[in-house]
């Protein structure tokens, strides 16, 4: 799904301007999002799922304007997102969890249910863990339960917000090997401060400062030929 953006500005009241007249394409495939704190990944993250409604400036998914009530309907059909803080209920098992949110998806077949969740807890690796109580979850196994419930409906888009922050470096790897194994011909859009989270997985990558697109290129021409650049200016 090809992601259009244009002018898009959302200032939060207080008058902080998160996003600041940003324009960007987002193809087909993994695509990543690379910004210090504070340089609205979060906020931009948010908009396309439907949840912040920008100040102004045009959306479009696939040809869905996301200003419209029947755009934001059908791209929240094709949408899979893992926020920054999911929340997980401790006490419920990794399959219990899956459960009660394919139920809030409005997947009322139970057989269809437990079918779809036994695939993906065989998808993150967990089918041996899955009756395990989230609890005593290691943060990485958290994360593959939250890109779990990202995928029950089958989304063509996925977003994913930091999804690596805290993990380990082993997590950090099989994680980033799941993202790509999903990526394919659909869209995944990776937020991250960390530039080798996409420098394993995307060609392409966007980077904000203050709201603004300060590059936009493939991962190579960022490493090589921009970096020094761009870094003085998301460290600044
Ligand atoms: P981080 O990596 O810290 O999550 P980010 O790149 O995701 O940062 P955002 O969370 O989008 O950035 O925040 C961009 C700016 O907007 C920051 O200055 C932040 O303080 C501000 N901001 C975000 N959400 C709100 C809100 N609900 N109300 C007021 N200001 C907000």
């Amino acid at each position: 799904m090809r992601i259009e953006i244009s002018g898009l500005t959302k200032t939060y009241r207080g008058g902080v301007a998160a996003l600041d007249g940003l324009d960007l394409v987002v193809p087909t495939g993994m695509f990543g999002l690379l910004g210090a704190n504070g340089a609205g990944k979060t906020t931009l993250m948010r908009i396309l799922a439907g949840l912040v409604r920008p100040t102004s400036g045009r959306v479009t998914v696939s040809g869905h304007d996301m200003g419209t009530g029947a755009g934001r309907t059908a791209v929240q059909h094709a949408l899979g997102y893992l926020p920054q803080d999911l929340g997980v209920y401790p006490d419920l098992t990794a399959r219990q969890f899956l459960d009660y949110v394919a139920l809030l998806k409005g997947m009322d077949d139970r057989a269809a249910r437990r079918r779809r969740v036994g695939e993906l807890l065989e998808v993150v690796a967990l089918t041996g863990d899955a009756d395990r109580r989230l609890r005593g979850f290691s943060g990485g196994m958290r994360q593959r339960v939250g890109i779990a419930q990202a995928l029950l409906a089958d989304p063509r888009l996925l977003i994913v917000d930091e999804p690596t922050a805290g993990l380990d470096p082993e997590e950090r790897i099989r994680f980033r090997t799941l993202l790509s194994q999903f990526a394919g011909r659909r869209t995944v859009l990776l937020s991250t401060h960390i530039v080798d989270d996409i420098a394993q997985t995307c060609r392409e990558v966007a980077v904000l400062a203050r709201g603004r697109l300060i590059f936009r290129g493939t991962v190579d021409e960022l490493t090589h030929r921009a970096r020094g650049r761009v870094w003085s200016i998301v460290t600044d």
